[in-house]
């Protein structure tokens, strides 16, 4: 869940925002939150997120109340900026929450499967069948899919780079040509290869400037010296442009206290009346600060990284002897530094030693666009990544750093997970392929549930074509006739053409599948439990129990002012 506005205060009488669709529509004394209501909210959001789907998706430009603009093609992105207040709305909204958090990828393929299960439901129920029987018909259909994507995936392991490559463009293909999504997916496999592909050390970083083809990879730690509170003595580096200085085999000592002259405790004024005196002082205040450059000299260290401050003239002083500084580094940059680079961090310089200094194989200091950073390469301990995405505006860049932070997760769930199926739509075809066949064995009711399921499925291939600009009629027709004969990668290619995925390399992990498959079902088959929604307000005055409740003169109710915000709740038995 986001942090944006979802409060119903002073939100009436705004009808023209695009979020008012996914509003409740008011309820009347005739119609309590009608089944018709519940199933349009979901119906309302895959269609609005529909068009963003695949190689050939659009964007979504969101404005928020603030004014703040958001261009994305993330299903869970354009989400997070709606407010929804409607309960089948936020059912729908976790559906992709929980995607987009278990999975990583594949939260406008939920949405839409959502809406047409739920859509197929209630036409199932309006025509006569009983919602248990969709429910037993679509659990059973959900399993026999699953099993379906266990079959059909093939492992990858992580020195297939050719497959992880292939799985990385499939997740950002659409965007820029052939050669950029090469070279951005390129770049996200092997940083995740020098981590055993676990995602929790890498760290990405976007900048405004500078093109897709500019990203990089960096083995390491990289220090945004603009977004931490980092700052740092390399003077050039800041007045010279995209000048770069770099340290090899540095010794790096971390200090987590302050670098600076003993502070006194309270403001006090001291008042020198003899010259000698004011001369002592200062030569006191050159000892205490050439004790504490002695100490960190001693140590052999090339790079001081301090948590706190450090006294100006010291900078200098170290400046000088070539021992690069950084203070006030953040928390955990300061404790991922600590610990890569092996460094016994001290608090006070003067307990440093060679014994507790840390190492890498560089420190560079340079600037990315106009953003001063430093980075560390070469780490002892702890692997770490970084990986540079550029974008012409901040927006790009952003967008971009969503889309490969996508890509990440899909490579992480191909190694990790379950491997990968044929993507396009294809496993999506076979998989209604095999709940179809299997539902003819159902002897009873749910049998008409299940093969509902199974076509439901097919809306993903289906908005590909439509996406793609070509006839979906023409192409259903065409991928379910290369279905019949056994081609199970048959799949909706850029083009809009029917093609064979893998030979295609477009492919994507089965987990994204499988997720998406067992979210969507517990997802529909908790709305289509639902009997009724009750508006707490409006039973209170039907029931005659508004006195017990309210303690106002003008009978006004708490159930409705309180946390429910006054809109309608969902209560399932
Ligand atoms: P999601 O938010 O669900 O991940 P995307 O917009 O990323 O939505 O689209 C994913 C879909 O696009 C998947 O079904 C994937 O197989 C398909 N896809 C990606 N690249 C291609 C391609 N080159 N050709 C055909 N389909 C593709
Ligand atoms: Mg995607």
């Amino acid at each position: 869940m986001t942090s944006n506005s979802r409060s119903h205060s002073g939100e009436t009488g705004q009808s023209s925002h695009p979020a008012d669709r996914f509003r409740p529509t008011p309820v009347t004394d005739s119609d309590t939150g009608s089944a018709a209501d519940r199933y349009a909210v979901a119906k309302a959001i895959a269609e609005t997120l529909s068009t963003t789907l695949g190689p050939n998706g659009l964007d979504k430009m969101l404005i928020d109340r603030s004014g703040t603009v958001i261009v994305t093609n993330t299903g869970a992105t354009v989400l997070d900026g709606l407010e929804i207040d409607a309960p089948t709305g936020q059912v729908v909204r976790s559906a992709i929450d929980t995607q987009a958090s278990r999975i990583g990828d594949g939260s406008t393929t939920m949405a839409l499967l959502v809406g047409e299960l739920l859509t197929t439901a209630r036409d199932l129920i309006e025509s006569g069948l009983h919602p248990a029987s969709v429910i037993k018909g679509y659990l059973a259909a959900a399993q026999l899919a699953n099993q379906y994507v266990t079959t059909a995936s093939t492992p990858v392991s992580q020195s297939d780079t050719d497959r992880l490559t292939n799985v990385a463009v499939t997740a950002i293909t659409g965007r820029w040509d052939d050669t950029a999504a090469v070279n951005l997916a390129s770049i996200a496999v092997e940083a995740l290869k020098r981590l055993e592909f676990d995602p929790a050390g890498l760290t990405l970083h976007a900048y405004p400037g500078g093109g897709v083809t500019d990203a990089e990879h960096i083995d390491g730690i990289l220090i945004d010296t603009d977004t931490s509170s980092t700052d740092s003595e390399s003077q050039e580096v800041h007045s010279q442009g995209e000048q770069s200085q770099t340290v090899t085999a540095p010794n790096i000592a971390l200090v987590d206290g302050e670098i600076t002259q003993a502070a006194l405790s309270k403001p006090a004024t001291v008042s020198v009346s003899d010259p000698d005196t004011l001369t002592e002082i200062r030569s006191h205040e050159q000892q205490s600060r050439d004790s504490r450059l002695e100490s960190i000299t001693a140590a052999d260290v090339d790079v001081v990284v301090c948590q706190q401050a450090i006294d100006d003239e010291l900078r200098t002083a170290l400046d000088h002897h070539g021992v690069v500084s950084l203070a006030r580094t953040r928390r955990d940059e300061f404790d991922a530094i600590a610990q890569a680079t092996g460094a016994d961090s001290v608090a006070d310089v003067t307990e440093l030693h060679a014994g507790r200094v840390g190492t890498a194989d560089t420190v560079r200091h340079r600037t990315i666009g106009s953003t001063p950073v430093v980075e560390f390469t070469g780490l002892p301990e702890e692997h770490h990544a970084s990986v540079v995405i550029r974008g012409g505006t901040d927006h790009v860049a952003e967008e971009t750093r969503r889309i490969v932070g996508d890509c990440i997760q899909n490579l992480r769930q191909t190694v990790h997970g379950d491997g990968v199926v044929p993507g396009g739509g294809a496993t999506w075809m076979a998989a209604a392929c095999h709940v179809a066949e299997h539902a003819q064995s159902m002897s009873d009711r749910s049998q008409i549930a299940c093969e509902a399921f199974a076509d439901s499925l097919k809306i993903i291939p289906r908005t590909l074509a439509h996406n793609a600009g070509a006839d979906p009629l023409t192409i259903m027709s065409a991928l379910a006739a290369r279905h019949d004969a056994g081609d199970t990668d048959a799949g909706v290619s850029a083009t809009g053409a029917v093609k064979r995925m893998v030979k295609s390399n477009v492919v994507e992990p089965a987990a994204v599948i499988s997720g998406c498959l067992s979210t969507a079902v517990e997802t529909t088959t908790m709305v289509v439990r639902i009997d009724d929604v009750l508006d707490a307000e409006k039973l209170d005055s039907t029931v005659g129990v508004n006195n017990a409740h309210t303690d106002d003169h003008d009978g006004h109710s708490h159930a409705s002012d309180g946390e429910h915000g006054g809109y309608p709740w969902a209560l399932s038995h």
